[in-house]
This record gives C-alpha cells, sequence and structure tokens, in this order.
C-alpha cells in the first residue's frame, strides 16, 4: 500500500517561509490522513477521499481557493479513474459546487462520465451536492489586480491499495485568469490516468500536457515494461522537445513512487509502510 499526492506548483515557494510551512504541513497530514484511510478502503475510494481534502484546503487552487477565469468566475475541473475497471470519470469547468473530485466519482457508475458547464452542474444539484462559492478573498484580490503570473496549485493523488489495485485523480481551478471555459488538462486522461500497472497525475501548464499526452503516455510506457523512472524521463524528454512546463506524480504495482518535474516549486508528498515524506 502506498500513496503519493501533490499540490501543484507554487512559485512563491521560495521566497514565503510562511506559506511554505503551512503546504508542507497541509500536504504531510492529508498524505497519513489518505494512508489510514487506504488500510480499510479501495484505491478509488482513497484518491476520492485525498482528493476531497485538499479540494477543501485553501491554500491549494482546487475546491476552495480556486483561481478565477478572466470572466470573474470561478469554474472547477477534476476527474478519476480507477485502473482495476479501466473506467474514467470527469467534470469539467463546473460552476458553485464544493468537491468536484466527488461529482466525478459519482460519475463512475454512469454511462455518460464526463459532464461538462450546466450539465455537469445539474448533475451534481440532482445528486445532492449543494451550492457552494469556492471564492477567498485572495484570490478576488489577485484577480481584481490581474496577477496572472500568481502560482498555481492544482492537486492530486495515486493510490495503490491492499489488493494491488492503483487509481488516479486530479482536480483544479485552472490556470487563473483564462479564457472563460478552456478546458483543463486536470480532467483529460492526458493529466490523470491509472491501469493496473500504473497510476499518474499532472499539474502545470494543461496545453502542454494535453500535447504530450502526458498521463496516458506515461502509463502506457510502464505498461509496456519501461520502469516507472525510465517512462517519465522519456516522457520528460519529449514534452522538453515543446518546452513544455509540467510536473507529475506516480506510482507503479510495485509500489515504486516517482514525483518529476520540470519546474522545482512542484509540491508533493508521499505516505506507505516506510513512513512519510514531503517536499517542496
Ligand atoms: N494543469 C492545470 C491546468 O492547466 C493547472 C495546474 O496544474 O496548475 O488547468
Amino acid at each position: 500500500m502506498n500513496i503519493i499526492i501533490h499540490g501543484g506548483f507554487f512559485s512563491e515557494s521560495a521566497t514565503n517561509a510562511a506559506t511554505k510551512i503551512a503546504k508542507q504541513e497541509a500536504l504531510q497530514q492529508i498524505a497519513e490522513n489518505g494512508y489510514q484511510y487506504l488500510q480499510s478502503h479501495t484505491a478509488i475510494q482513497t484518491v476520492a477521499h485525498v482528493v476531497a481534502l485538499l479540494e477543501d484546503c485553501e491554500l491549494f487552487n482546487a475546491g476552495l481557493g480556486s483561481q478565477i477565469q478572466n470572466d470573474g468566475h470561478i469554474r472547477l475541473s477534476a476527474s478519476l479513474m480507477d485502473g482495476n475497471s479501466g473506467k474514467f470519470a470527469g467534470v469539467i469547468n463546473i460552476e458553485a459546487v464544493k468537491n468536484p473530485v466527488l461529482i466525478a466519482e459519482k460519475l463512475l457508475t454512469y454511462d455518460d462520465r464526463v459532464l461538462s458547464g450546466e450539465g455537469a452542474q445539474a448533475f451534481a444539484r440532482s445528486n445532492g451536492f449543494d451550492y457552494y462559492n469556492p471564492e477567498i478573498p485572495q484570490r478576488r484580490t489577485e484577480y481584481e489586480a490581474k496577477l496572472a503570473a500568481t502560482g498555481t496549485g492544482t492537486v492530486g493523488c495515486v493510490a495503490l491499495d491492499a489488493a494491488g489495485n492503483i487509481a488516479a485523480a486530479t482536480s483544479t481551478g485552472g490556470k487563473g485568469f483564462e479564457i472563460p471555459c478552456r478546458v483543463s488538462d486536470s480532467a483529460t486522461v492526458a493529466g490523470n490516468f491509472a491501469n493496473s500497472h500504473c497510476g499518474v497525475s499532472c499539474t502545470g501548464v494543461g496545453e502542454d500536457i494535453v500535447s504530450t499526452a502526458l498521463a496516458a503516455k506515461i502509463t502506457t510506457r510502464v505498461s509496456d515494461g519501461f520502469s516507472l523512472a525510465d517512462a517519465c524521463s522519456k516522457s520528460f524528454a519529449e514534452l522538453k522537445i515543446i518546452d513544455g512546463f509540467a510536473g507529475v506524480i506516480a506510482l507503479d504495482a510495485e509500489g515504486n513512487v516517482h514525483h518529476t518535474d520540470s519546474h522545482p516549486y512542484m509540491v508533493w508528498a508521499s505516505c506507505s509502510a516506510k513512513g512519510s515524506s514531503v517536499f517542496m
């Protein structure tokens, strides 16, 4: 059993010590909580639970505290994939909900498993997900000042459960100040993928992640016999060709974890029987 989580990129981490410590503590606490949860739950249940905790933490750009798009609206995207059943589900640009990952989890049982915008919101309401405003004052201030270059902080989790199944989940408020309804990678198989060999959650520039099909590509390479490290390294070499910007957390069926970033400030934490570690 093993779990790895990320809190996206955080450009202020080198200069803002207080926020850095807060993020480290939050990640470590959530990774440990998730590892405990994994003792009695499946990988897919665990990644949904953990990403919901990350969405509820306003330090990250997912759920509460998400970035605002350039028309002043917050639109959330999240997905999860069960490596055991091979099912992927997601919501794209959904508004006024608390935990988009839990709506994606609900969709796993449906034939139509990726919903966007108003349709996603109508589905959420009819399944008991109430109105919720994920805005925090800091994001509104940034929006008003048009500080488009502030650090992002998408979240993700990949877990390997006691039965050897892998699942991955990713949730984001997007890049911030983007054209309304721009589609993030986080609710696509480029940004979030799992099968019986490997699971991957990405963060970074969604357009670069989609262009390189990063999560699906790493997972396919591991399935075809690459080691996790080699699969990540080859895929990141390809990302470099387009000058792409991304980071991943990944985990394979043997319990190896990997974090790769093309930026020094991706924040992540992992937890296994050997203990927990946190990095940013
Ligand atoms: N990948 C996300 C997006 O492009 C942003 C991020 O990871 O920070 O929507």
